[in-house]
């Protein structure tokens, strides 16, 4: 009997002994925080698309491995994709509400480029410690210029900022208002010229003069939208692609179906040529039919149907989903609000996702549940609608423009994005694992705020924020993205 006792006790110590040579192995291999295991890795740095092992410790991935490996946490990732956390360059919400229908659609970085802000310290302030996901900011333009100018408004500028043009002490003002913005790590220089009209067009090369000297990327929404000349797509992109060759500053170009509608495919023969003589300048889409803005606004002042090729009938009441007439467009212009606009051919969404220089962005901005679905479902929908449904894109293709691309035009400006858009050995651990039978936007124009479907899990810096499809309450470990500053050193935030 005590013999037999005897050699349990043995055998319960030798496989206790086991137990401790495997979780401290002494290569450290197998004593990860985290394991993600028997997943589809797909990283399109590499091209590695295979049933692979990860092991995280702390918030960067460690190992990626076909051998067994054991953590802490382990995540069964059979039968799921498992890329690198999506980076979304066009993300104006930036709270609480905003990071979490993002996470759920898959994003692990949301950066404000377009508008930007006119205190790039106090922008990082207000989300340290406080934010789901990573985020970063432009130095704007149109904020600077509402700033200098006294403009009331709230997002974009209703006063002096529209119609004003600037006197040479205002443009002074402004450029030092980018250098200050720049040497505070912001992530370029934002611009929304369709906002401010009156600014000149030496203003704007103005600005790009001190783009150039930081390498910063100029992310521009352009001066005008549709074909009607004097003032179509073609002249506002040459202004921006002429500004970028005289000084040097690298060009983005946001949402340019929204703009270019039935025109796109010659802009985007614009750039590509741009591109191949040498302009730094890269552009991205949204993958919806429809714009939204404000009624009100000076994109339906006289002439919209002309340039847009749109009528009545092709505009929708965010509130409530009519379609308008002559009558109610001109009492909703009086009274104000959201108006959706029907303007985008489908087949031009298709051709510029497909078109292998096009990042892929969003546009969100979600408030109180209201918005439009871009802001919610854009990554999900074309890994489920484009990629898998309508075949215009292999996976690893429509990876590539939601990780690798809008990584690849930061990292100039903060090398920190060199460790993100990848799935490599000592990268951050920004992973997003999904299921590529069951992704898909549910976001409406009707119904915005819905999450995602097919977003398993989600880590943001190695922490789990959505575990088995739910999302993670009370966790932020999100971190602030800055660039460097002029002599190439990080600045001390
Ligand atoms: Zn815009």
């Amino acid at each position: 009997m005590l013999q037999k006792i005897f050699a349990v006790c043995f055998l319960i110590m030798v496989s206790m002994f086991n137990q401790f040579c495997i979780n401290n192995d002494s290569s450290g291999k197998n004593d990860f925080d985290i394991v993600i295991l028997n997943g589809r890795v797909i990283d399109p740095e590499s091209d590695l698309d295979a049933v692979r092992n990860i092991g995280i410790r702390g918030d960067s991935v460690e190992l990626i491995t076909t051998r067994e490996i054991n953590g802490r946490t382990s995540i069964d990732a059979r039968g799921l994709v498992v890329a690198p956390g999506f980076i979304d360059m066009h993300q104006h919400g930036q709270d609480h509400e905003n990071y979490s229908y993002k996470v759920m659609d898959g994003v692990t970085t949301a950066l404000e480029l377009e508008m930007g802000t006119a205190d790039v310290d106090a922008w990082y302030r207000e989300r340290e410690g406080r934010a789901l996901i990573n985020h970063g900011v432009s130095v704007g333009h149109v904020p600077l210029r509402m700033r200098i100018m006294n403009d009331p408004g709230g997002f974009a500028p209703v006063a002096d900022a529209v119609y004003k043009p600037a006197s040479d002490e205002e443009i002074g003002l402004l450029k030092e208002g980018l250098e200050t913005g720049l040497n505070r790590g912001a992530l370029g220089v934002g611009f929304g010229l369709m906002y401010t009209p009156a600014a000149s067009r030496w203003e704007i090369l103005e600005m790009f003069r001190v783009a150039s000297k930081y390498k910063a990327p100029c992310i521009v929404h352009i001066r005008y939208g549709g074909q009607k000349e004097p003032g179509s797509c073609i002249t506002a992109l040459e202004e921006v692609i002429s500004a970028s060759a005289i000084s040097g500053a690298p060009l983005h170009v946001v949402h340019i179906t929204s703009l270019g509608f039935s025109l796109t495919p010659e802009m985007l023969q614009m750039i590509s040529e741009a591109r191949a003589n040498g302009l730094d300048a890269t552009v991205e889409c949204y993958p919806y039919t429809a714009t939204q803005t404000t009624i009100e606004s000076a994109v339906y002042d006289e002439g919209w149907q002309e340039s847009f090729g749109i009528t009545f009938k092709d505009l929708q009441w965010a509130e409530t989903g009519e379609r308008l007439t002559s009558e109610t467009f001109a009492a909703y212009r009086k009274s104000g609000g959201m108006v959706i606009a029907h303007s985008i051919p489908e087949d031009v969404v298709k051709s510029t996702i497909a078109d292998p220089i096009v990042i892929i962005a969003s546009d969100g901005m979600l408030s109180g549940g209201k918005g439009h679905p871009r802001g919610t479902g854009t990554f999900a929908r074309v890994l489920g609608k484009y990629v898998r449904e309508e075949k215009l894109l292999s996976l690893p293709e429509g990876l590539r423009k939601i990780t690798l691309m809008p990584a690849q035009r930061i990292e100039g400006i903060a090398p920190m994005m060199k460790n993100k858009g990848r799935i490599s050995e000592g990268i951050d651990a920004d992973i997003t694992i999904f299921n590529p039978e069951l992704i898909i936007d549910q976001a409406t124009y009707e119904g915005p705020a819905k999450y995602s479907k097919g977003i398993e899990y989600v880590l943001v810096n190695g922490v789990v924020v959505v575990n088995k499809g739910q999302l993670q309450e009370g966790i932020f470990p999100g971190k602030g993205v800055r660039g460097v500053s002029i002599d190439g050193t990080t600045p001390q935030f």
